[in-house]
């Protein structure tokens, strides 16, 4: 009898582990939140702690990951992140969601776009990663294993860095998987950006998937990247798109209850054209970001640091205005402005 009831007891405690959701040092039982870290241990550079919430519905049900801040001056999809994480209620959810807002804490702290200032490299682009590389990728490698592969979808916000005015956007990944395709072409609807990219040259190989959205897309997990965001700022538009659009994909998942508003005609980018600086100098721009443009149209001009005219940029292709430089800092090489180019469906 006594051993019956330890045997019970037993099974009622592997029962109630296997129910837990564990992500780094987060652990959370169901119907709980749970604050913790992904640890990367230090290696040929320091370590790195990435923090991550784990809100664990009552019921059992999809996994979802919203990841933000790999570039960590790209404020607004960091701070969207951090008010999902108090506003989702796990008591009422059916299923998981792992939030990640900061990834690149360093870029953060240090106020450095674009990259990781411990080893210069940009967080978005050395998935899957590496257990034995630079933080970046061992970085990567941890958020793989501890985030990507735990998920069953995944959601990798941007928001704009510094020196980027862009007008909001997301990305549609067509993996030539139709089944999966047509389940991120429904997440990005509910996500409802009006504006959304079809990229079709993503990586298709696993061990070399390069964005994080792309590293969970390879591995069979209908996922998407969004953008809203511009040059620093945090701007309430900004943060609600992205905090709806989120807890809409939740909706449509059926994580929580409701139903998603799903965007009836947006316009579909069947290719993004840029415009490249040729010279050194300071940059005027002539648009805003989100006009239509005709092609030949004047976009800006570069001139040197004495006011004499170096280039003028103009639009290779008519289209949206997707990103323009926010700053008038432009190094030869540099990206002046992306035009989306509508497709013609
Ligand atoms: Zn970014």
């Amino acid at each position: 009898m006594v051993e019956h009831r330890m045997l019970t007891f037993l099974l009622a405690a592997v029962v109630a582990q296997s129910a837990a959701f564990q992500v780094g040092t987060a652990t959370a039982q169901r119907g709980q939140i749970a604050r913790g870290a992904v640890e990367v241990p230090a290696g040929v550079d320091a370590a790195l702690s990435i923090p991550v919430a784990v809100v664990h519905g009552a019921r059992p049900g999809p996994v979802l990951a919203i990841v933000s801040g790999a570039h960590g001056t790209e404020y607004a999809s960091i701070i969207a992140v951090e008010r999902l994480i108090e506003q989702i209620d796990p008591r009422t959810m059916t299923g998981t969601v792992i939030l990640v807002p900061l990834v690149n804490v360093p870029s953060f702290e240090q106020k450095i776009a674009h990259v990781n200032p411990v080893d210069g490299k940009s967080m978005n682009r050395f998935y899957p990663g590496k257990a034995d590389g630079t933080q970046t990728e061992r970085a990567s490698f941890a958020i793989t294993r501890e985030v990507v592969e735990k998920c069953d979808h995944l959601i990798d916000l941007h928001g704009g860095d510094l020196d980027e005015s862009l007008r909001p956007y997301a990305y549609w990944t067509k993996t030539g998987n139709e089944k999966q395709d047509a389940v991120s072409r429904e997440m990005l609807l509910a996500f409802g950006l009006d504006t959304i990219i079809i990229s079709s040259d993503r990586p298709k190989d696993p061990a070399a998937s390069r964005y994080l959205e792309n590293t969970a897309s390879t591995r069979g997990k209908p996922s998407l990247t969004a953008e809203a965001g511009h040059a620093g700022t945090v701007e309430p538009q900004d943060v609600d798109a992205l905090v709806r659009g989120a807890v809409s994909v939740m909706r449509y998942l059926k994580i929580v209850p409701g139903t998603p508003s799903m965007i009836e005609s947006p316009v579909w980018i069947e290719r993004v054209a840029p415009i490249t600086s040729d010279a050194t100098g300071i940059f005027y721009p002539l648009v805003t970001r989100g006009s239509f443009v005709q092609k030949g149209m004047k976009v800006g001009y570069v001139t040197d640091y004495l006011g004499r005219t170096l280039l003028e940029a103009r639009a290779p292709e008519s289209g949206v205005i997707l990103f323009i430089r926010a700053v008038p800092s432009m190094t030869k090489g540099e990206t002046i402005a992306n035009i989306g180019v509508p497709s013609n469906r």
